[in-house]
């Protein structure tokens, strides 16, 4: 579509970032694009008008600035999921697993009263494994996932599968190979 076309034009693409053979899709020069930025929050919440969301939970970093403009649009709550230790109250933590390792994530304790309506959103899924770590701390404290969504699908590492199987929507806008 064209927004499609719009949106992969906002991208910058850097070769060989964080190392060589990697594509590094550069979503800043989307987020600098006044139209495009509109445009890419305005289709990720449109699908949920007219349903009531609690709260929209973002993953550390760049979750954060989709985020917080997609909660403000549904009249929603945010939530922040951190990198663990940057949190100050009592948090809930999870294991993730990354291309080479693990890391773990965390969020308040408090941020999500069970049964809460919450989208999950990150600027992209590759593997999963970040988002799957996200979907599980949700759900342990109770949340109803309404959706994760996504500006970049990279469908070929099979992220969608895995967030699928845990029960959850995905919604993406864009793919790349
Ligand atoms: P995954 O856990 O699905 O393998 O990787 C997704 C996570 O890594 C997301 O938090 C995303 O922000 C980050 N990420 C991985 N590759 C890229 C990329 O090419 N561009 C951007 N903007 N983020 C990436």
């Amino acid at each position: 579509s064209s927004l499609q076309q719009e949106l992969i034009a906002s991208i910058r693409n850097i070769a060989d970032y964080p190392k060589p053979g990697i594509m590094f899709r550069d979503i800043t020069t989307l987020l600098g694009n006044p139209r495009a930025f509109r445009r890419a929050i305005d289709e990720l919440v449109h699908p949920f008008a007219g349903t009531k969301i609690d709260k929209v939970a973002g993953v550390e970093a760049r979750g954060f600035i989709m985020g917080g403009a997609m909660a403000h649009q549904m009249s929603a709550g945010f939530v922040p999921i951190r990198k663990k230790g940057k949190l100050p109250h009592d948090t809930v933590r999870i294991a993730y697993s990354l291309e080479y390792g693990v890391d773990e994530m965390e969020m308040h304790r408090d941020a999500i009263k069970p049964g809460e309506k919450v989208i999950l959103v990150d600027d992209l899924i590759a593997t999963g494994g970040t988002a799957e770590g996200a979907t599980k701390l949700l759900q342990q404290m109770g949340a109803d996932i309404v959706a994760a969504c996504f500006i970049i699908d990279l469908p070929e590492l099979g992220g969608r599968k895995k967030i699928e199987a845990l029960g959850v929507k995905v919604l993406t806008l864009i793919e790349f190979d």
